[in-house]
């Protein structure tokens, strides 16, 4: 690891053009956040509401925020004003819920919907079934505040890359095949969410549009900076 700006640097030059990065500050505090926002970073993806809402209001207000993490319907009314993309919709009614907030806000909230491709039990996301049921519900044509612009997906937390790599390629042919029969006139459904710091090269590779990183820009991350958070289950 270098300075934020020189990892920031480095990982981007090894980004194909068409890939974005979603800088992953969790758990680091907000001056950590302006320092790669120096850098020339505006992409920035939190796991937590709270943590997010708590530095959207310390930061520049031209930073766009991404929610990669579960998300409670109760509180979607909190970013509902001001979110660039949802990363991690896994239900219709949580759906429902953000384009009822979009509604009052006046705006179309971008989403991908979460699919769950890991062996352990503990991620969140939805399977092919849940994904097809979901796209082929009536109440989802007439939801006129929200937008669904791709997936996302979380690999096994494995040192197996060949397993990895399995999952994000199934990932991939999941988005296809969705893309063709759900979306097929639809260029904003273009977008694919995978690979974080210890995989998203792979994620790249099989074909990533965006990818989340934390700790090989930040740092480790240090959760005692932040009772509430708790680390992302592995
Ligand atoms: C924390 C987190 C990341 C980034 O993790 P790193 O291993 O630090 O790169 C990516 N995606 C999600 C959903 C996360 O919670």
């Amino acid at each position: 690891l270098g300075t934020i700006a020189e990892n920031l640097k480095q990982i981007k030059s090894e980004l194909p053009s068409g890939v974005e990065l979603v800088a992953v500050g969790k758990t680091h505090p907000p001056e950590v956040i302006l320092e790669a926002y120096h850098a020339g970073h505006r992409a920035f993806g939190e796991n937590k509401v709270q943590e997010l809402i708590a530095k959207a209001s310390s930061l520049p207000n031209d930073i766009e925020w991404h929610l990669i993490g579960h998300l409670q319907t109760n509180k979607v009314k909190y970013i509902a004003s001001f979110i660039h993309l949802i990363h991690s919709v896994d239900s219709l009614k949580l759906l429902t819920v953000i384009n009822k907030e979009g509604e009052k806000n006046g705006r179309v909230i971008e989403c991908l919907l979460q699919i769950f491709i890991a062996t352990e039990e503990s991620k969140f996301g939805m399977d092919e079934n849940e994904l097809e049921a979901l796209l082929r519900s009536p109440e989802l044509v007439l939801m006129k505040n929200i937008r669904i612009c791709g997936l996302m997906g979380m690999a096994s937390f494995s040192n197996d890359m060949k397993l990895v790599r399995e999952e994000f390629h199934g990932l991939n042919q999941l988005f296809k095949k969705i893309k063709q029969h759900f979306f097929a006139e639809k260029d904003y459904f273009n977008h694919l969410s995978m690979g974080m710091s210890s995989d998203y090269k792979i994620a790249v590779e099989e074909g990533a549009t965006l990818v989340r990183i934390g700790s090989v820009i930040f740092g480790e991350r240090n959760y005692a900076n932040n009772q509430q958070n708790k680390p992302w289950k592995a």
